[in-house]
């Protein structure tokens, strides 16, 4: 907690406007009064960083590293002021300044350097590591150009490039004084040097790697842990222009251009994986400059790297950072002198791995001449890993080729990422139980049956700073009010909340609560889409990126049955709905563009009948990011967790929308089983095929999506309305989803599950209706809310994998 009084801050804040603007505060933008506030709370935190990282060096604790291709942080300025404990104070000041701390607050760019879950949950990963003292990191990329601006134009996804440095940083300190050399390309001699055997890699592409490094604040306790993203720059030195001839000098423009493209964007593909060579250099770029500068500091502050093993621990976040163990196997053996069986034992022990999902589309493998082209020496390191693993499959299974091949690392001309991250690693975990027991029973048996105590589970959480005390500021006070504040820092107090929920006052303010977060919504849809809707109606919310497994298809088809059930009888006692929908589509991943097509066809035919206004609204919010989810999901009356069960390894937004009291209808996929079993069965709505059925088809066949559709004459209807130009005069504009359901079977199971998700629908209409009834499960859910919370995630990671639990005796 920072010790500040109102008329330090206020004196403090005048003075840096002054610096940085050279004018009075009276003439200065909202911007400039931004950039003030922001530069001055960075500067408040730059005494207890340097203290923070002073103490880390004393003390010698085990510093863990969380490797991740994405993070994605969203606005810092009004979490970092919440966890400085100073937001109340700075609020007061500016407002006696005249200035509203919201508004400035909304004017930050959002940091969208991820595509969605897997990201989100690496930011929420930072906030809990700081909080908890544990000495954690961030290592990954500071792309110049995040995920991308969506916009909807004519009903359709436009992507707009994500300029967020363009307006500067207040966060970020540049240290080029740390900066590494990554090498690509190029060949590797090998020597006899004194009778060892050295490798020597020459004619390589260096690329300057520099850090940024943000701060990550923890909640009222001092601490200051490190983000440092790279960013990919020309080694200046390495081109004398004068000395160039004209081509030389065409040949430095274009080696400048070839590096700076390494950090220049963010690839916008979530759970899918392509052969792109130039993301194969972004993750040894961040990789490989991460751990030289992680190994430099550890030698200057601790030095014997026999025991490295015991004082670092490094996470890789999914395959993307998996160079990571040749990238430390090659850092200690060439550069150190260690024998590859030292080395080998220090990075198995110091690595673990988080596997996100078991989409087969989404696994990464490398196409072998691409790998030992751009990384020669890495490949040579990964293969003789692979021989050495191959060695020991052969003494286990005596004669059962087909199984070793199937397990090597290298095989039918790729290098399988999950295999070596699975070999290289001492943990291998899963985001939530069902999904790790699958992980265990079918994607990676093979694996779990040679190293079953590796394996391990580590549910989800999502940080109730950001997803509760700042995005939620009333749900916080009736939370303190009724319960005290002991849940902030032991998030599975809130459970206490439970003991309230027959106090009729206390189930009138949820209401209330809930209403005004309702309010404003409706403000911000009236803004960006200028569609009005009822705050009264029940909002019906799915946002996350469209994906053909997360089912928006179901639910928009759902919306159309709706439409044409009050069409054929106007006066259905429906409770009114606003269906809201929200997410962005990968730009080359067709049937997700179409469905956001269809959702905004639905949408306006919807909300341009008066016939059914008043029951029903359909809202596609567009460019949905960290900043919008914190607005959306406080006012949402149901959670959409619909995802083809054993598909969803986790999800975490399912997570945000409970601890703010919506309820989840859901299929038993991911973290929904683990969502139930907290709540119990009466406070959920679940539908769809359970695990079994779902694998039991992918195995054995017999599925007829078009026979399930015959016997459904809603189904017939909805489907037909896809491609009879009801929806749109090109009859041919939603074709493609029609032929995924019908000409194709229907890979995720829309239509069988169509009309088990229309009875749970139903029955949340019948819940809603009785008030008290709804309230008290919002309650439940809220109280049952805790145990989600990424501080629970991150101390069970730090015990169970990284073996920092000593520091929590002295929580
Ligand atoms: C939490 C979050 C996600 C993940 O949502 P899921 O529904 O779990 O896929 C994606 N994007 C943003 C911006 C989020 O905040």
């Amino acid at each position: 907690m920072l010790n500040i009084s109102k008329k330090t801050f206020k004196k403090d804040y005048v003075k840096k406007f002054i610096e940085l603007h050279g004018k009075e505060l009276e003439e200065g933008t909202p911007q400039n009064k931004y950039e003030t506030l922001g530069t001055l709370v960075r500067d408040y935190i730059a005494e207890m960083w340097i203290a923070t990282n002073k103490k880390y060096n004393k003390t010698q604790e085990k510093q863990v590293y969380y490797l991740s291709a994405e993070f994605l942080l969203g606005r810092l300025l009004g979490n970092s002021l919440l966890n400085l404990g100073i937001r109340d104070i700075c609020k007061e000041g500016l407002a006696e300044l005249n200035i509203n701390l919201e508004e400035l607050e909304n004017l930050e760019q959002d940091q969208g350097l991820g595509n969605g879950g897997l990201g989100r949950l690496a930011a929420c990963f930072l906030d809990s590591m700081a909080s908890l003292n544990i000495p954690g990191h961030g290592c990954g990329i500071r792309y110049k150009y995040g995920f991308f601006e969506q916009k909807i134009i004519n009903g359709s996804q436009i992507e707009a490039p994500d300029n967020w440095l363009r307006g500067g940083n207040v966060w970020e300190i540049r240290k080029p004084d740390k900066a590494e050399i990554v090498k690509f390309g190029g060949e590797v001699k090998v020597e006899m040097i004194d009778g060892n055997m050295t490798f020597i890699h020459i004619n390589y592409e260096p690329v300057l790697a520099v850090p940024y490094d943000t701060p990550v604040v923890g909640y009222e306790n001092q601490v200051i842990n490190t983000l440092r993203l790279w960013s990919a720059e020309p080694v200046s030195n390495e081109f004398d222009f004068s000395s160039f001839s004209r081509g030389d000098f065409l040949k430095a423009i274009e080696y400048k251009n070839s590096v700076e493209a390494i950090s220049h964007v963010l690839y916008p593909d979530d759970s899918f994986y392509e052969g792109k060579l130039l993301r194969l250099k972004q993750q040894y770029f961040f990789v490989s400059a991460g751990l030289q500068s992680i190994i430099r500091h550890y030698v200057k502050h601790n030095g014997d790297l026999e025991n490295l093993d015991e004082k670092i621990a490094i996470h890789i976040n999914d395959t993307h950072p998996t160079l990571a163990i040749p990238e430390l196997m090659r850092i200690l053996i060439d550069e150190e002198g260690l024998s590859w069986d030292d080395a080998w034992r220090i990075t198995t022990n110091s690595v673990s791995y988080t596997n996100h999902t078991i989409l087969a589309e989404a696994l990464e493998k490398w196409p072998v001449d691409m790998f030992k082209k751009i990384l020669p020496r890495i490949y040579m390191i990964v293969e003789e890993i692979n021989r050495r693993f191959c060695e020991e499959l052969w003494s286990k299974y005596i004669g059962q080729w087909d199984k070793i091949s199937r397990m090597a690392i290298i095989g039918d001309g790729y290098v399988k990422m999950a295999h070596l991250a699975i070999v290289g690693s001492h943990s291998v975990n899963g985001v939530a139980k069902l999904h790790t027991e699958i992980l265990k029973k079918q994607e990676m048996q093979d694996f779990y049956y040679l190293y079953p105590r590796k394996f391990n589970n580590k549910t989800n959480g999502i940080t109730h700073r950001r997803w509760l005390m700042k995005s939620n500021p009333k749900l916080t006070k009736l939370l303190v009010d009724t319960i005290g504040d002991s849940w902030i820092k032991h998030p599975t107090d809130m459970e206490k909340f439970e003991n309230h929920l027959d106090d009729k006052s206390v189930l009138e303010r949820l209401q209330q609560i809930k209403t005004e977060n309702k309010i404003d919504l409706a403000k911000t849809i009236k803004q960006s889409s200028g569609i009005i809707v009822d705050p009264n109606s029940i909002f019906d919310v799915q946002v996350k990126r469209i994906h053909a497994y997360k089912r928006q298809t179901l639910n928009c088809l759902r919306v159309m049955n709706l439409y044409n059930k009050l069409l054929e009888n106007p006066n259905l006692d429906i409770v009114p709905r606003t269906v809201i929908f929200g997410g962005k589509a990968a730009p080359g991943y067709f049937l997700a563009k179409k469905t956001i097509e269809l959702i905004n066809a639905v949408a306006d035919k919807i909300n341009n009948d008066p016939r059914v206004n008043e029951k029903l609204k359909v809202v596609y919010l567009e460019n949905y990011r960290v900043s919008l989810a914190e607005s959306i999901i406080p006012a949402a009356d149901i959670s959409e967790q619909i995802s083809t069960t054993t598909k969803e390894a986790s999800g975490t937004s399912n997570m945000k929308f409970m601890m703010n009291g919506a309820i989840t209808i859901a299929t038993l996929d991911g973290a929904n089983v683990e969502i139930r079993d907290e709540v119990g069965d009466d406070n959920i709505v679940i539908f769809g095929m359970n695990e079994r059925e779902v694998l039991d088809y992918y195995k054995n066949g017999g599925y007829s999506s078009w026979q399930v559709c015959n016997e459904d004459e809603r189904l017939k209807r909805v489907t037909q309305d896809l491609v009879n130009g009801y929806y749109s005069p090109d009859k041919e504009k939603f074709k493609t989803i029609y032929e995924h359901l019908l000409t194709y079977n229907d890979e995720f199971f829309v239509l069988k599950d169509f009309d088990s998700y229309l009875r749970a629908q139903d029955k949340v209409d019948e819940i809603y209706r009785d008030s008290i009834r709804w309230q008290k499960m919002a309650g439940v859910n809220i109280a049952h809310s805790g145990i989600f919370s990424s501080d629970r995630t991150i101390q069970e990671y730090a015990t169970g994998i990284w073996g920092s639990g000593f520091l929590y005796k002295n929580l």
